[in-house]
């Protein structure tokens, strides 16, 4: 587990906080006072000569509230109010009678007597409602503010922590006392273990290379898919030589100021050579170190980055005994100041693990396992083609989980199937409950894909086929690859071509000409995209064989398309395209018609059923026959 090191605040700084949101709260509280209580020192006036000044038309005062004891008395044309007490310092009430001339009266009178002191209201004596407004009235804003200001200095402070702690925050240390990884925790990736065999020796003995005149490598690329095991062999690099293990992330710098990615890098270098020999590894390194030219060029701080990580790794000394392991996807993406001798020389690809390699990462992932005998790896191994080695450590937990939830004491095959399908497609949808026609439809929908798929000769055999939906689809047919190839025929594209669309024809078969449905919509993008692809990328339409129309650096375009090619041209790809498409929906259609009664009884079989595997397939899909117009070759 990476050991981190978080900076925490001080606790005096809190205090120092609490001061300023309380002087703050108390300049607030006499500010909001102010505007609402008398300005300056009145000068003493009798109560008579008030109320005379307000019932003279041409006096200054506009209104008087008697508001219990108090009289708030706002003059013409200012809308502040004065207050005053009406009682004298020993509590009784001054001139009482003036005041409340009206307020002995009630009904007719009281309204005669209004209207002859039309400017004096009476209000409510004030209640604990009046002070609990008050209260609100200047608290609310003042809790704003202290909220307001809160937040900011928690801005402040992080924004601190984060550019005055760097490195020491962030960068993970795998001291040789942590967990271990060793290279028998990694499975497969024969050929760049052996190659990173000879790193860890160069780290255990570097005297042996250095008598010989040999120079110790500085930087070793590991190039290969995301989940290929790339950091997880770093690691074993370190665990095997029992060195400290640095690593950083290059993304992670994306989201620093300029210039702190720049002294993280001094730091953690730093940090490397007092603990060396060690390793440092940067994962992502193409989040830093993308070419300048592509994209519009990097950015001043991408820039500083990876500028600074290249005078680091210039500046070793030869004994200097750190050795730099960065990891990425896209070695074309790199800037290649990055790749000349002296920094990252060594390139190490990481591959897709193949079915043998498959089924050790499997071992790997379920020797702690508990698993009954129904479990079958190498059968798990041979349908995840293309799936990586994390793909594969996802599946097994997955598994893990299943089994937990199922109560299962071990793990068993169904579990196994599950979590496979969990991770291939998206978690089983079992509440969806579709009704009778939708089902009816899918059934016809996935059987016209498994029959199409069987008869054709180029096809892959159908390995399993379901209406339960998952994920976003409604069924599912599995077409298994019988080992994993490099190539693919023309043959075998349109092939896969023709039983994608084998969907919607059946379900036109069927249902009629006009009843389309958005069933289909995913197996016609994957024929357009294929189509598209073998026009444009592999040179094999019908007028266009050999010819092909990348759309990427070909240094000119023409304007009126926009692409690297003419408008005619552009033309000719749609046509191609369309002919690819047409053709693979003519052929599923000769296959299925030919095939009637059997897509009734496959998806009758389905419905039954809802999910058939090989064995259930095979008595069905027997006697399928393939019409001699699909004929390819
Ligand atoms: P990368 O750095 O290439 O993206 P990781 O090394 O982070 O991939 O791999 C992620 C996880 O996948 C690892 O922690 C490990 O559990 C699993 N894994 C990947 N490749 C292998 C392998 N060859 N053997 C065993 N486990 C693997
Ligand atoms: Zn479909």
């Amino acid at each position: 587990m990476p050991q981190t090191v978080k900076k925490q605040p001080a606790k005096g700084s809190n205090v120092v906080r609490w001061i300023v949101f309380l002087f703050l709260a108390i300049l607030c509280c006499s500010f909001l006072a102010s505007m609402m209580t008398p300005d300056g020192p009145i000068e003493e006036v009798p109560l008579s000569s008030v109320i005379a000044r307000a019932n003279d038309e041409n006096g200054d005062i506009a209104k008087i509230t008697v508001e219990g004891s108090n009289l708030k008395i706002t003059l013409k044309g200012k809308d502040r109010y004065t207050q005053t007490s009406r009682k004298d310092p020993s509590g009784t009430l001054y001139e009482q009678g003036l005041i409340d001339q009206c307020a002995e009266f009630n009904g007719e009178e009281l309204s005669n007597c209004q209207a002859k002191y039309p400017i004096i209201e009476y209000t409510e004596v004030s209640s604990f409602w009046d002070y609990a407004l008050d209260i609100a009235i200047i608290g609310i804003p003042i809790i704003i503010v202290i909220f307001f200001f809160n937040s900011m200095m928690r801005q402040a402070q992080s924004m601190n922590n984060q550019s005055m702690g760097f490195g020491k925050a962030k960068a993970k240390l795998y001291g040789p006392d942590k967990k271990r990884v060793l290279f028998k925790d990694v499975a497969g990736n024969e050929a760049a273990k052996q190659d990173l065999e000879e790193v860890v020796d160069f780290l255990k003995e570097p005297k042996k290379y250095e008598k010989l005149g040999a120079k110790i490598p500085r930087g070793v690329l590991l190039a290969g898919d995301p989940g290929t095991g790339k950091t997880l062999m770093a690691r074993a690099v370190a665990g095997e030589a029992s060195v400290p293990f640095f690593s950083i992330s290059g993304s992670e710098f994306a989201e620093m100021f300029v210039g702190v990615g720049a002294s993280r890098v001094r730091d953690l270098f730093a940090k490397a050579k007092k603990n060396a020999p060690s390793i440092i590894f940067i994962d992502e390194i193409d989040a830093v170190a993308h070419k300048r030219d592509a994209r519009g060029g990097a950015g001043r701080e991408d820039e500083q980055t990876l500028n600074q990580i290249l005078v680091e790794m210039d500046g070793f000394d030869n004994d200097s005994g750190v050795i730099v392991i960065a990891a990425t996807n896209r070695v074309d993406m790199l800037d290649k100041a990055l790749l000349r001798p002296g920094r990252f020389d060594r390139h190490i690809n990481v591959s897709l693990p193949e079915r043998k390699d498959r089924l050790e990462i499997l071992k790997v992932h379920f020797k702690n396992k508990p698993i009954d005998s129904s479990v079958d790896l190498d059968a798990l191994a041979a349908k995840t083609a293309g799936s990586s080695g994390a793909d594969l450590a996802n599946i097994a937990n997955e598994a893990a989980i299943t089994a937990a939830r199922e109560r299962h004491k071990e793990i068993t095959n169904a579990d196994l199937t599950e979590a496979f399908e969990r991770v291939a497609i998206g978690p089983e949808r079992k509440s969806k409950v579709m009704n009778d026609n939708e089902r009816k439809l899918t059934a016809y929908h996935e059987a016209g894909h498994a029959i199409v798929g069987h008869v054709l000769p180029d096809s892959d055999p159908v390995h399993k086929v379901t209406i339960i939906p998952r994920g976003h689809t409604g069924g599912v047919t599995w077409f298994l690859p019988p080992e994993d190839r490099s190539y693919k025929s023309i043959y075998e594209l349109k092939d896969i071509l023709a039983r994608a669309m084998g969907g919607r024809i059946a379900e036109k078969l069927i249902f009629g000409e006009d009843a389309v449905t958005t069933g289909a919509s995913s197996d016609l993008k994957h024929v357009a995209e294929l189509s598209k692809e073998m026009i444009v990328e592999e040179g094999m339409g019908k007028q266009t064989r050999n010819l092909v129309f990348p759309e990427g650096d070909m240094g000119y375009y023409t304007i009126a398309t926009g692409k690297p090619y003419s408008e005619k041209t552009a033309e000719l790809i749609d046509q191609e395209v369309k002919t690819l498409s047409d053709e693979a929906a003519l052929r599923a259609e000769a296959v299925l018609k030919a095939n009637k009664p059997i897509l009734d009884k496959l998806a009758e079989a389905l419905l039954k059923q809802e999910t058939l595997e090989e064995k259930d397939l095979e008595p069905i899909l027997r006697d399928a026959k393939l019409p001699a117009s699909v004929k390819l070759h």
